[in-house]
């Protein structure tokens, strides 16, 4: 528990009007009248109100959360109504945070809605988060989500990720204070700007963000009541085409730079600013002095002329099964040591990870263990989707 203050909780009670208008929620045994009054003492904090903001933000409202917040600093586009489900056809051009209140209001005036018109940056995450319980990260692009992860790791809040692409999403909560990790732990690397794919670029089944913001406010009512098992140290990935929900366990790095044992970050960054200049983001893992490299082009062309080579993946089984490049092997990172004996010290052993950071470490690693063949994919499996093979998912 703990997720809500008990002093502020033993402020707040349930009136006639939320016993009738809670009633189904209330019947639960895993609810009642406590779960509801943590509810509505409950205070949750959307990071965007698009795609996975308007499902999350209207349940909660219905669900009668106490307090929603609304970061955004978007106006309503025609594109949006696919799937941002706040707003009408009559909202175009407004801003976004202004008709999704109204639309909340409308829905429970009980519940007071926050609004942030702002972007979320290193400037204002920490005020804008602070007097929240729980944090929905419900952003598409990766400086916030990097920023949400962290300030909510220094803060000791629950981040509740979610993602879409296509017609694929996934969800976790990231909270290291409760047990598992943050998202850094997983990516401890932002991709260069430009590399992740928006909506506007990739597509996304409108129904999407529904099924995977609901997730996120699922989670969300749960870590309040206290009820139920959290996906905090699991990624769950759902697949509208196969219809299938697969989960995968994901563990903590002590190494990771905000939540690890020995962390390097302890503010905000501006990410984006960090992500446009050289040295690449991959640098979380750099020497000074480079490692070999091939390019992506260069191992196509060893591909199409069929060359002999080993193609080692140290990435996470979770990232494997989203993206693969052909013919790679996987050995996590982390057990490249103890299977260091599995690899050839003949002919070419290509590394590759994400996007060319672990895979330098592992470079490393490989030649202090006396491997003279190893060469680290310059840009890893982004690069090789971005400039070889499309078809690869990005993530
Ligand atoms: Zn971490």
């Amino acid at each position: 528990m703990g997720t809500i203050d008990e002093k502020r909780l033993e402020q707040i009670a349930l009136t006639r009007g939320d016993l009738s208008r809670y009633s189904r929620q209330l019947i639960l045994p895993e609810v009642n009248a406590d779960g509801q009054r943590r509810i509505k003492a409950g205070r949750i904090l959307c990071i965007g109100a698009g795609g996975l903001g308007s499902p999350a933000a209207l349940y909660l409202a219905a669900a009668g959360i106490g307090t929603l917040g609304l970061v955004d600093a978007d106006r309503v586009d025609a594109s949006n109504l696919q799937r941002q489900i706040l707003y009408g056809t009559g909202d175009v051009g407004e801003s976004k945070v202004e008709k999704a209140r109204a639309r909340l209001r409308e829905l429970n005036p009980d519940v007071e809605i926050v609004v942030h018109d702002a972007r979320f940056t290193s400037e204002n995450a920490k005020e804008i988060i602070a007097p929240y319980d729980i944090v929905i990260d419900g952003s598409d692009n990766f400086p916030t989500r990097y920023l949400s992860n962290d300030v909510c790791v220094f803060a000791q809040k629950p981040n509740i990720y979610g993602s879409v692409f296509r017609f694929e999403g996934q969800a976790s909560v990231f909270a290291p204070h409760l047990g598992g990790p943050c998202y850094r732990c997983l990516f401890p690397e932002p991709p260069p700007p430009g590399a992740a794919p928006s909506c506007a670029e990739a597509g996304v089944l409108g129904v999407l963000p529904g099924i995977i913001g609901l997730i996120q406010a699922t989670e969300a009512l749960k870590l309040i009541i206290g009820a139920g098992e959290t996906l905090a140290g699991r990624l769950l990935h759902f697949d509208a085409l196969k219809m299938k929900f697969r989960q995968f366990t994901l563990r903590r790095d002590p190494q990771c730079p905000v939540c690890g044992d020995a962390p390097t970050i302890f503010e905000p960054i501006d990410y984006e600013q960090f992500c446009a200049g050289p040295p690449a983001a991959d640098d979380w893992f750099a020497a000074p002095e480079g490692v070999p490299v091939i390019s992506v082009r260069e191992l196509k062309a060893k591909m199409d002329g069929k060359e002999a080579f080993t193609l080692i993946d140290v990435r996470e089984p979770y990232e494997y099964e989203v993206a693969r490049i052909e013919g790679s092997r996987l050995i996590p990172l982390g057990e490249l040591e103890t299977r260091i004996d599995e690899l050839p010290r003949q002919g070419a052993l290509i590394l590759q990870c994400h996007s060319g950071g672990r895979s330098e470490h592992a470079v490393r690693i490989l030649q202090e263990a006396g491997f003279q063949n190893a060469l680290n994919l310059e840009g890893g499996i982004e690069a090789w989707s971005v400039e070889v093979d499309p078809a690869v998912p990005r993530y």
